[in-house]
């Protein structure tokens, strides 16, 4: 289960990030999760909510904002995202990223040498505090 440890390292990274200014306490948090990160996005908001627990992000709303995969090949360039796809298998991709090269090629030249452009990281957007 690694979404703990996510939970963990974006925790502590919001309350980093926090801990110069002035202010009574977090009120709002987004995180950006690319969709081809394996994530439970019930059990990260679950853990990030245990772990705010006593710190300034205790109550914190959370937003998850899933970032949609996309790709582009290096055959011709052209770019084109998970949506757009049929693919049969659509959750063993999310459950087993490194087989999105096994199930997917380029959509306008049938070639399978592409690179993942967005969807595979997580990161926070934004903070919101209160004053
Ligand atoms: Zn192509």
């Amino acid at each position: 289960m690694h979404e703990w440890s996510l939970a963990e390292a974006l925790v502590k990274t919001v309350i980093n990030e926090t801990k110069n200014l002035e202010f009574k306490k977090i009120s709002e948090i987004k995180i950006a999760i690319g969709r081809l990160q394996n994530i439970d996005k019930k059990i990260i908001k679950y853990a990030i909510k245990e772990l705010s627990k006593k710190t300034p992000l205790e109550n914190a709303k959370i937003i998850l904002n899933e970032i949609e995969a996309s790709f582009k090949c290096r055959n011709c360039n052209f770019k084109w995202r998970l949506r757009d796809v049929k693919i049969k298998n659509r959750e063993e991709i999310h459950f087993f990223p490194e087989l999105v090269h096994a199930f997917s090629k380029c959509p306008n030249c049938g070639s399978s040498d592409f690179e993942i452009l967005s969807g595979r990281k997580i990161w926070i957007e934004n903070i919101k505090i209160l004053k």
